[in-house]
């Protein structure tokens, strides 16, 4: 069941044209982290992500989602990475704090060490761990604004 409300999120997020930087993700886990309830979280969520109009039950999933989530990453990590798609394992967590790695869209699982793109599925290795594939939007939105971002304040 919650490899399945996972699935439906990021389906849901995919659908309405999302497209996650770096910076977003980030900004995500500071919002989820620093909200102080449930409710906060979700709106703190949303408003990051630039998303309105989401039905009663997305949201509702993923309000749970984030009460059983450890920790801001952990939450962030369930939506985007979601589950492996190698063996399944649900500890599957983002390559952001992985030092040979530092790509929060990379998708690692410690259960048995598949790397991939969150976004495509992709498999990836530790030797080449960037998304290559050429249908994946990683390769397509990246190229306008790869200069110019402004620091946190
Ligand atoms: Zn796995
Ligand atoms: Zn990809």
């Amino acid at each position: 069941m919650f490899k399945e409300t996972i699935r439906e999120i990021r389906e849901e997020l995919a659908a309405s044209g999302l497209e996650l930087d770096e910076l977003t993700v980030a900004r995500l886990a500071k919002v989820i982290e620093g909200a102080s309830s449930p409710e906060e979280r979700m709106r703190g969520l949303f408003d990051a992500l630039g998303m309105r109009g989401l039905d009663d039950a997305t949201i509702a999933q993923v309000t749970s989602l984030a009460g059983e989530a450890e920790s801001g990453e952990a939450f962030v990590d369930a939506i985007f990475i979601g589950a492996c798609p190698h063996c399944g394992s649900e500890e599957a967590r983002s390559g952001e704090s992985e030092p040979a790695i530092e790509d929060p869209t990379v998708g690692l699982c410690p259960a048995c060490g598949w790397i991939w793109c969150s976004e495509c599925e992709s498999k990836l290795t530790r030797e080449q761990p960037h998304c290559s594939n050429p249908q994946c939007w990683l390769q397509q939105g990246g190229e306008e604004d790869t200069e110019g971002q402004e620091p946190e304040p």
